[in-house]
């Protein structure tokens, strides 16, 4: 039987950094098992409907290259992928529960309910338990009034009938066996009085019909599960296999949250990291094929990726981490696409007039010293327009009262040398340097400055082969006029 795996985000927003690592491990899993990806929106809880947020989350999970086999995007056999266009599917498979006595109406008012929450269980809600009142639902009704009510138009919900001292075990690729009692299982509703199922039973008929064969989902998903379980016994159909991924902690190892820090893959995209580093740093939370391999290319992934190898324990989302990736991806890539991405980086600062060549020799003198592309502009502006302000304290450091006269000896020099490469540079410069007993570097510090007005930057002969003669002359010449200036500049 052919892998079948599925992805089936909630349409509330965007798309979770954890959402994220579902999609890309079921991904993972069907590429590396030549299996079917499908996308399947679950889209029947209307209160948590975000508009938009479908368009949101396929664009999201296009740019991290995740390409589906089926979905509402693409199509399919087994479609629709809304599950807010499959109602009458649902309402057949409720029909089947309630005539094989596996599911019952009933009729507690929300007041009711509320009061039941209150009454039985206000010390914590979420382990709030359904009890079937007296009069309130098919079981102690009958079925005449039951009949009765329904045609009375009684608003109702069809809740799932959960067996006595029942044992379920399931296997989980990742936990192992898991066992629970049916006394601890919710008699879950599973269609509302709208109309509307619940996520529970929507979600396992889904897998039914789209034949799924692996369920890969989120840690939170686990307690749902046993409910599922009974569910496929209700319909006496083969369950998938489920895989339950770790959650994903801020540093504190708290769940992670957006109170501390992004959480939406957009927002990523948005503050420039690449999408294969994002990826590779999203394929590690909670696995890692090797011990001591951090950097992985997809294909890499999708050979190794194995699902009984993903950690039980939560994945601390590290983005220290993720930045140390991203430069690493960012020394790999080629000076030519990084000049494609600087070339857009500078348009949006209305700065575009600089050639493709050009900014592929800035790629390879800066690619190695920021996190982020964008911070290309900013560390390296002096490669774009010439100093406006020099470091002051590097300047009264550094200035010596010879340093004028050697400086413009030296541009002298410069103006006259025919190949303006670096090593031209640096040996001209070492020469001057030794026959005016000077240390190459009491030499470097003030020509920096002149050219770049910064005390640190890429190799300062790099530096000025790419900005050329004609540029760096002038930078020197504008420097030493304002030298005496500089000197009486207090900070
Ligand atoms: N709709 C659920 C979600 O938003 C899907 C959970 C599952 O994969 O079963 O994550």
């Amino acid at each position: 039987m052919s892998v079948r795996v599925r992805f089936a985000p909630s349409p509330t927003g965007y798309l979770h950094v954890g959402g994220l690592r579902t999609a890309l491990y079921n991904y993972l899993f069907a590429r590396k098992q030549g299996g079917v990806f499908i996308l399947r929106i679950e889209d029947t809880d209307r209160s948590r409907y975000v508009e938009n947020s479908v368009e949101n989350l396929i664009e999201s999970l296009t740019w991290a290259g995740l390409d589906f086999d089926e979905g509402p995007h693409i199509g399919g056999a087994f479609g629709p992928y809304f599950q807010s266009q499959r109602l009458d599917i649902y309402q057949k498979y409720t029909d089947l529960l309630i005539k094989t006595g596996k599911a019952y109406f009933a009729f507690d008012t929300p007041e009711e309910l509320e009061q039941m929450r209150n009454s039985n269980f206000s010390e914590n809600q979420r382990d709030f338990k359904y009890k079937r009142s007296e009069g309130k639902n098919q079981y102690t009704l009958g079925t005449a009034a039951t009949d009765e009510l329904i045609s009375k138009q009684t608003p109702f919900v069809i809740r799932l009938l959960v067996p006595e001292n029942k044992n379920l075990v399931f296997h989980d690729l990742i936990r192992g066996t898991v066992q629970v009692h049916s006394s601890d299982i919710d008699e879950q509703v599973l269609l509302k009085s709208d109309g509307f199922p619940t996520y529970h039973l929507a979600n396992v008929v889904d897998d039914h019909l789209m034949k799924i064969t692996h369920v890969i989902r989120g840690e939170e998903w686990l307690p749902s599960t046993p409910k599922h379980i009974l569910l496929y016994e209700a319909f006496e159909w083969e369950a998938p296999l489920f895989a339950h991924l770790p959650l994903l902690l801020n540093k504190d190892k708290s769940k992670l949250s957006k109170r501390q820090g992004s959480v939406a893959v957009e927002d990523f995209r948005n503050k420039g990291y690449l999408r294969d580093a994002f990826l590779n740093f999203i394929s590690l939370l909670g696995w890692n094929p090797s011990g001591d391999q951090e950097i992985y290319k997809i294909n890499d992934l999708i050979s190794k990726f194995d699902v009984s190898k993903v950690n039980k324990g939560g994945a601390v989302f590290d983005v220290q981490k993720l930045d140390w990736m991203n430069a690493q991806y960012l020394k790999q890539e080629t000076n030519d696409n990084i000049a494609i991405m600087l070339k857009n980086e500078l348009s949006k600062r209305a700065n575009d007039n600089f050639s493709i060549e050009y900014l592929n020799k800035i790629a390879s003198l800066f690619k190695e010293r920021v996190v982020f592309i964008h911070e290309i502009p900013t560390i390296a502006e002096y490669m774009f327009s010439e100093p406006k302000n020099y470091e002051i304290e590097y300047f009264k450091k550094h200035w010596k009262e010879s340093s004028y006269d050697h400086l413009c000896a030296l541009n002298e020099l410069y103006s006259e040398l025919e190949n303006f490469t670096h090593d031209e540079l640096l040996n001209l410069t070492k020469s001057f340097s030794e026959n005016h007993g000077m240390k190459l570097k009491d030499v470097i510090h003030p020509l920096r400055l002149a050219i770049t007005g910064k005390s640190a930057g890429a190799g300062m002969f790099e530096t000025m082969e790419v900005l050329g003669k004609l540029e760096c002359t002038i930078r020197i010449s504008h420097f030493l006029k304002i030298s005496d200036e500089l000197k009486n500049y207090e900070q």
